[in-house]
C-alpha cells in the first residue's frame, strides 16, 4: 500500500511502526457553528482510509479532535448570551449527527481540548525547561522556532523567506518575542474567556499544542499518520512537529496526509462570499451517501468543486449501484436453493476479478476514484451476467462482493426492507385470529416481527393500533 507523505512529498510505501497496527490522528473542526462541507471532505477521505486499512486487517486506533476552546467559540458565546461549553458542546453533537448522516464511523477517541488542558501545561513547562520555549513578562508563552533546526521540513519552507515575510506582518502587542516566527503556546486570558491556571498566567492554550498533546496521550510519542486538509500543513503541523519533536525527542509522525480543498461553483467557499454550505443544508435536499460519493469521486489531493450538476450525477451515479444490489438481492430470494453451476463459478471468478483492480486502486495512494471505477465494473458485470435464470448462490455471491467493496467506501447500499401498511394490517389480523385461537405463541412472535422492522403495536381498547420507532 503507497500513500503520499507531504513530509517527503513521494508516494512511499506504508510501512506501520507496530506490526498490525495503524496509529492515526486527524486534526478536527472547531466546534462554533454546523460543520460545512469543506470540513466534511477530510472525515470522509480519512474515514475511507481507516475503512480500507481495517479491511486490510489493520487494527487502526484513529484519534480525531474537537477544538473546543477558540476565539471563534467566544464570540459566538458573547454574540447568544450563553457559556463557551454551551456552545462547542453543542456544535459537538450537531457535528456528530452529521458524521453519522455520512457514514463516518465514531473515532477510537474525540478528545476535546478543554478536558486536557494538564497535559499541555505539562508539555509547555518540558519546552521551556528544555530551552525551546520561554514565558514573557506577561505571561505568554512562546517556541523558540530558530531553536529547532528542522522547522519547515514539512511544508518545505525557508526559515529565512518565512523571517522576511514575518518581519512585515509583525503584529502590535507581539512586541514580546524573541524572534518575529516564534508562536504563541500560552495566552494570558482575556475579561470574560474561558481560562486555567498555570504556572505562567491564568489564560489559555495556543491551538497547536492542543493536537500534540492530544496525539501523545491516546496515540504514543510517535504515529503512523497524521492527517488533515491542506490549510494546515503550515503554521499548524510544522508547529506540531516542533512542539512534538523537541519535546519528546522522537520523529512525530511517520507518514503525513493532505486532502485539497473544496470550492464550490470554482471559487473557494467562504462565509464572505455567501457562498457557503453546511451539510446540514445538503442533508435536506440529498442523502448524505450522495455527498460521500461525491467526495470520493474525486482523488482526495485534487482541488474539487461543489456544483448542483455533480450532485445530480452523483445522486444517479450512486442510484445504479443501489439497483444493481437490489436486483441481485431479488435473484438471490427467488432462487435461494438453487447452487451455482460450474459455468457460474466460473463467472464468479471473474467477478471477483474486480476487487483486485480495486484493492489496486486503493493500494495507490487511496484512488477512489479508480476503486468506484471498478465497483461500476462490477455493477454492469451483474447486470449482465446475474439473470432470471441465474442461480441464488451467484447472485448472493456477487452482491456480497459488491456490498464488501462499497462498505470499504461507507457507502450503504442496501435499502432496509421497507414495510408497507398493507403488510403490517394483515400480521396484526393474524395475530388478532391467533390470539382467539390462544395460539399466544404465534401472536407473541408476529409482535416481535413487527417489533423488528420498527413497528410498535398498542392494545387498546378501541383495537390494536401501531406506529412506526
Ligand atoms: P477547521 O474547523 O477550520 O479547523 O477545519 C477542520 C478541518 O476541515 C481541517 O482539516 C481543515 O483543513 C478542513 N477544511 C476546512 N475547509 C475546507 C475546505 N473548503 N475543503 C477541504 N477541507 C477543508
Ligand atoms: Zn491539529
Amino acid at each position: 500500500m503507497k500513500l503520499f507523505n507531504t513530509l517527503t512529498r513521494r508516494k512511499e510505501e506504508f510501512v506501520p511502526l507496530e506490526e498490525g497496527k495503524v496509529r492515526m490522528y486527524v486534526c478536527g473542526p472547531t466546534v462554533y457553528n454546523l460543520i460545512h462541507i469543506g470540513n466534511a471532505r477530510p472525515m470522509i477521505i480519512f474515514d475511507t482510509v481507516r475503512r480500507y486499512m481495517e479491511y486490510k486487517g489493520y487494527e487502526v486506533n484513529y484519534v480525531s479532535n474537537f477544538t473546543d476552546v477558540d476565539d471563534k467559540i467566544i464570540k459566538k458565546a458573547i454574540e447568544e448570551g450563553v457559556s463557551s461549553e454551551e456552545i462547542s458542546n453543542r456544535y459537538i453533537q450537531e457535528c456528530k449527527q452529521d458524521m453519522e448522516g455520512m457514514n463516518v464511523k465514531p473515532a477510537t477517541v474525540h478528545p476535546q481540548a478543554t478536558q486536557e488542558i494538564n497535559g499541555m501545561v505539562e508539555m509547555i513547562q518540558t519546552l521551556i525547561d528544555k530551552g525551546y520555549a520561554y514565558a514573557a513578562s506577561d505571561g505568554t508563552v512562546y517556541f523558540r522556532v530558530k531553536k529547532f533546526k528542522e522547522y519547515g521540513k514539512l511544508s518545505h519552507k525557508n526559515l529565512d523567506d518565512l523571517q522576511s515575510g514575518f518581519r512585515a506582518l509583525q503584529v502590535s502587542g507581539e512586541d514580546q518575542k524573541e524572534d518575529p516566527l516564534d508562536f504563541v503556546l500560552w495566552k494570558p486570558k482575556k475579561e470574560g474567556e474561558p481560562s486555567w491556571p498555570s504556572p505562567w498566567c491564568d489564560g489559555r492554550p495556543g491551538w497547536h499544542i492542543e493536537c500534540s498533546v492530544m496525539s501523545k496521550k491516546y496515540l504514543g510519542e510517535e504515529i503512523d499518520i497524521h492527517a488533515g486538509g491542506e490549510d494546515l500543513v503550515f503554521p499548524h503541523h510544522e508547529n506540531e512537529i516542533a512542539q512534538s519533536e523537541c519535546c519528546n525527542g522522537k520523529i512525530f509522525a511517520k507518514y503525513w496526509m493532505h486532502n485539497a480543498f473544496l470550492n464550490i461553483d470554482n471559487r473557494k467557499m467562504s462565509k464572505s462570499l455567501g457562498n457557503f454550505r453546511t451539510v446540514r443544508e445538503i442533508s435536506q435536499q440529498y442523502d448524505l451517501q450522495v455527498l460521500r460519493f461525491f467526495m470520493l469521486n474525486a482523488h482526495y489531493r485534487s482541488p474539487l468543486n461543489f456544483s448542483a450538476d455533480l450532485m445530480e450525477s452523483s445522486k444517479n451515479a450512486l442510484e445504479r449501484i443501489v439497483e444493481a444490489a437490489s436486483r441481485l438481492k431479488d435473484r438471490k430470494n427467488a432462487a435461494a436453493d438453487q447452487k451455482m453451476s460450474d459455468m457460474e463459478k466460473e463467472l464468479l471468478k471473474e467477478a471477483q476479478g474486480f476487487t483486485v483492480k480495486f484493492e489496486e486502486a486503493m493500494d495507490d495512494d487511496f484512488n477512489t476514484a479508480d476503486a468506484l471505477a471498478a465497483v461500476f465494473e462490477l455493477v454492469k458485470f451483474g447486470n449482465t451476467n446475474v439473470t432470471e435464470e441465474s442461480s441464488g448462490e451467484l447472485a448472493g455471491c456477487v452482491l456480497d462482493i459488491l456490498v464488501k467493496l462499497c462498505d470499504v467506501l461507507g457507502l450503504i447500499i442496501e435499502k432496509e426492507d421497507e414495510i408497507l401498511d398493507k403488510e403490517i394490517e394483515d400480521l396484526i389480523a393474524e395475530r388478532q385470529a391467533a390470539r382467539k385461537d390462544k395460539n399466544f405463541a404465534r401472536a407473541d412472535e408476529i409482535r416481535d416481527q413487527l417489533l423488528a422492522k420498527g413497528i410498535i403495536l398498542k392494545d387498546t381498547r378501541e383495537g390494536v393500533k401501531w406506529q412506526r420507532a
